[in-house]
C-alpha cells in the first residue's frame, strides 16, 4: 500500500554533473566552509544530536552549537536554515543491483500489475511501437500478488501462449518480482534455441506443463538459456543511461553510498569511468561477481579502498547459493510446507564456494555469499567458520550474508560468534510476509523468518537495504518496515523482531559502513567523516508509525553538495 510513483514531478532534481564532481576545491582561507547548517535536529549517531555542522573540502569540519559553527561561514559559503528539521547521516543501501535500479527505469515496469492479462496487454501496447526484432523487457511481475491465479497455469504460473501471439516479431523477456525466474514468449525461446526437448541445466528449472511443453517460465539457472540469446550489460550509451538514473533515483531518495551487490568486472570499468567523468552521483561499494577462472586472475587488480574521492571502491565478492523464496528457490533443510516434495534449489557448489572463500581472503575481500533459505544459510555458515579456522591470523574478515532471511534457531547465535554480518532488507519482511508462512509453515516463520532482534541481541551486526530494483530504492519504506513490520495486508509479521528507531538508522548508516570497512569514513556526522547528509521533513526517529512514510528527502547532500534539493 506504500508503494508510489518512483518519481514526483512536482519536485525539482538537482543532480547535476558538477554537484558529483569529486571535491577538490576546499575553500581558501576566508572563504570559510562550503556548506553550513544551522538550527537543525542533527542526529550524528555516534555522538548525540547537534543543531549545527560544516563541511568543507567534502568533510566535516565542525558539528555542535549554533556558536561552535557559525565561525566557518565565510563570502562562499552556503547557509542553510534547517527550521528545527532532522539531519542524519546519508542513508546506504547495503544491498541493491546499481545497474539494475537504473535498467529498471528503462525496462516495462510491472510491479503493480494486477493480472497475466494486464502483463500481456502491456506487452502488446509496447510491441506496437517497437521495431521487429527488437527485445521488449519487463521487470517486477509478482504471480502471488495478482488478483486471479492465470487460465491455464502450471504452479500458478501463466503459460506464454497469449502473451506470444501479441508479439509474434519480437522477443520478450520478463523477469519474475524475485529476481529469480524469468518468462520468455516463443520469440525468444526460439532465439534462445529452447525448445520443449531442452533439458534443466543444472540448478535450473524450465517449468513445464502436463504435456512436457514449456510453459516460458525458467527458473534460477535456466534463466542463462534465454540471456544468452541477448548481450548481458547493453550498449555503453544504454549503460551511461542506467548510471544516470540510478544515480539520480538514489539522491532523490535520500541514499548517498550504495552497496553494489554483483557486477562483472567490466562492469565496474565502466562504473569507475563514470566516477571520472562525474557522472556516477552516489558513492558505490562494489562486490564482484564472476566466475572462479576471472576472480582468481582478476581479483587482486581490482581491490580499491578509495577511488576517485570516495566515489567508489571495490571490496567484495559475491556468490549466490540459492535462489528465492516467492519462487520456491530458497534452499530449505526441508520441504516446502506448500510443495513437499521440494526443498528448493542449490544454485552455486560449495566446493567453488570454498576455494572463493580462499581467495577472498588471499586477495583481501569479504565474500558476500546470497543466502536465504535455513540450508543455504547454514551451509555459508559452515563455509565461513572453516574458512575463519584455517586462518587464525586473520582476526576481522567481516564476511557478510546477504539476505540471511530464513534461520534454523541454531544457526542466529552463530553470526555474531564468527563475526559474520547479516546483510537483511527491512522491506523484504513486509512485501514477502503474508505468504511466507505459506512457504514455511507458521513454527519455522516465527523462529526465524527477518530475525533482527534475535540477531542483534546475539550481537551480530545488521545492515539494512532494499534489493532495489527488486524493491523501491526509498530508505524510508524499508525504514518503517523495519520499525514496524507492518505487511502490505496491514497485519504485522511477528513484531518482536522489528527494530527501535535507532537501531534501524544504524542499521542504514553506521552499521552498513562497518560492512564495508568504512566506518571511519561514512555512517556517521563526525568531523573528518565526508559530509553525506540527508534533511528530512519529518522527524522519523520520533513521529508516530503511521507518518514516517509522509516524510519527504528535503536535501541529499554528497561531499558537502547539495546534490538533490527538494522544490
Ligand atoms: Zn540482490
Amino acid at each position: 500500500m506504500y508503494r508510489t510513483t518512483l518519481f514526483s514531478l512536482s519536485l525539482l532534481i538537482l543532480f547535476t554533473l558538477a554537484g558529483c564532481q569529486p571535491a577538490d576545491d576546499a575553500a581558501t582561507a576566508g572563504d570559510g566552509a562550503d556548506l553550513v547548517l544551522l538550527n537543525g535536529k542533527i542526529e550524528t549517531v555516534t555522538n548525540g544530536v547537534v543543531e549545527a555542522l560544516a563541511a568543507e573540502g567534502g568533510r566535516i569540519v565542525a558539528v555542535g552549537t549554533r556558536d561552535d559553527v557559525e565561525k566557518h561561514i565565510g563570502a562562499s559559503t552556503e547557509v542553510i536554515d534547517l527550521g528545527g528539521r532532522l539531519a542524519i547521516p546519508g542513508f546506504i543501501d547495503s544491498h541493491g543491483h546499481f545497474m539494475g535500479v537504473g535498467d529498471a527505469r528503462i525496462q516495462l515496469n510491472l510491479r503493480e500489475t494486477e493480472s497475466w492479462d494486464d502483463v500481456v496487454a502491456r506487452v502488446a501496447e509496447a510491441a506496437a511501437q517497437a521495431e521487429p526484432g527488437e527485445w521488449i523487457r519487463g521487470r517486477g511481475w509478482p504471480q502471488d500478488k495478482w488478483t486471479a491465479v492465470p487460465a491455464p497455469n502450471v504452479e500458478g504460473f501463466p503459460i506464454h501462449d497469449s502473451l506470444s501471439a501479441v508479439s509474434p516479431e519480437n522477443p520478450v523477456l520478463l523477469t519474475h518480482a524475485s529476481g529469480h525466474a524469468l518468462f520468455a514468449n516463443a520469440k525468444a525461446m526460439e532465439l534462445a534455441g529452447v525448445d520443449d526437448a531442452t533439458p534443466d541445466p543444472e540448478g535450473g528449472e524450465i517449468l513445464r506443463d502436463g504435456n512436457g511443453r514449456a510453459t516460458g517460465l525458467f527458473r534460477e539457472n535456466a534463466e542463462g538459456l534465454i540471456h544468452r540469446a541477448r548481450p548481458a550489460e547493453g550498449t555503453p550509451a544504454e549503460m551511461r543511461k542506467m548510471v544516470e538514473l540510478a544515480s539520480q533515483e538514489c539522491l532523490q531518495k535520500g541514499v548517498t553510498s550504495f552497496h553494489d551487490a554483483g557486477s562483472s568486472f567490466a562492469t565496474v570499468d565502466f562504473l569507475k569511468q563514470a566516477a571520472d567523468e562525474g557522472f556516477l552521483g552516489v558513492r558505490l561499494w562494489i562486490m564482484i561477481r564472476a566466475p572462479e577462472d576471472e576472480l582468481r586472475e582478476k581479483l587482486p587488480a581490482y581491490f580499491t579502498r578509495d577511488y576517485a574521492d570516495h566515489r567508489l571502491a571495490v571490496g567484495g565478492v559475491k556468490i549466490s547459493l540459492d535462489g528465492a523464496l516467492g519462487s520456491r528457490g530458497a534452499w530449505l533443510l526441508e520441504p516446502y510446507s506448500d510443495s513437499p516434495e521440494s526443498t528448493g534449489l542449490n544454485t552455486a557448489s560449495l566446493d567453488m564456494t570454498r576455494r572463493v572463500a580462499e581467495l577472498a581472503v588471499e586477495d583481501g575481500y569479504q565474500l558476500c555469499i546470497h543466502a536465504i533459505g535455513d540450508r543455504a544459510n547454514r551451509e555459508v555458515l559452515d563455509v565461513y567458520e572453516d574458512t575463519f579456522e584455517a586462518h587464525p591470523e586473520k582476526s576481522d574478515l567481516r564476511f557478510r550474508i546477504e539476505h540471511a532471511q530464513h534461520l534454523h534457531p541454531d544457526d542466529i547465535p552463530r553470526f555474531a560468534e564468527l563475526g559474520v554480518i547479516a546483510a537483511m532488507q527491512g522491506v523484504h519482511c513486509t512485501s514477502d510476509g503474508p505468504w511466507v508462512p505459506d512457504r514455511l509453515g507458521d513454527k519455522r516463520s516465527e523462529e526465524g523468518a527477518y530475525v533482527w532482534q534475535k540477531l542483534l541481541q546475539s550481537g551480530a551486526k545488521v545492515t539494512n537495504g532494499t534489493d532495489a530494483p527488486v524493491e523501491d530504492v526509498n530508505p524510508l519504506k524499508s525504514f518503517y518496515s523495519t520499525v514496524t513490520r507492518r505487511m502490505t495486508n496491514g497485519e504485522l509479521f511477528y513484531p518482536d523482531q522489528k527494530m527501535s528507531r535507532m537501531e534501524a538508522l544504524r542499521s542504514y548508516t553506521i552499521d552498513a559502513a562497518y560492512a564495508a570497512f568504512e566506518e571511519d569514513l561514512k555512517g556517521s556526522l563526525d568531523v573528518g567523516k565526508l559530509a553525506d547528509v540527508v534533511v528530512l521533513s519529518k522527524d522519523v526517529l520520533t513521529v508516530p508509525d503511521e507518518e514516517i512514510l509522509d516524510a519527504k528527502v528535503d536535501y541529499t547532500i554528497v561531499g558537502g553538495k547539495v546534490a538533490y534539493r527538494a522544490e
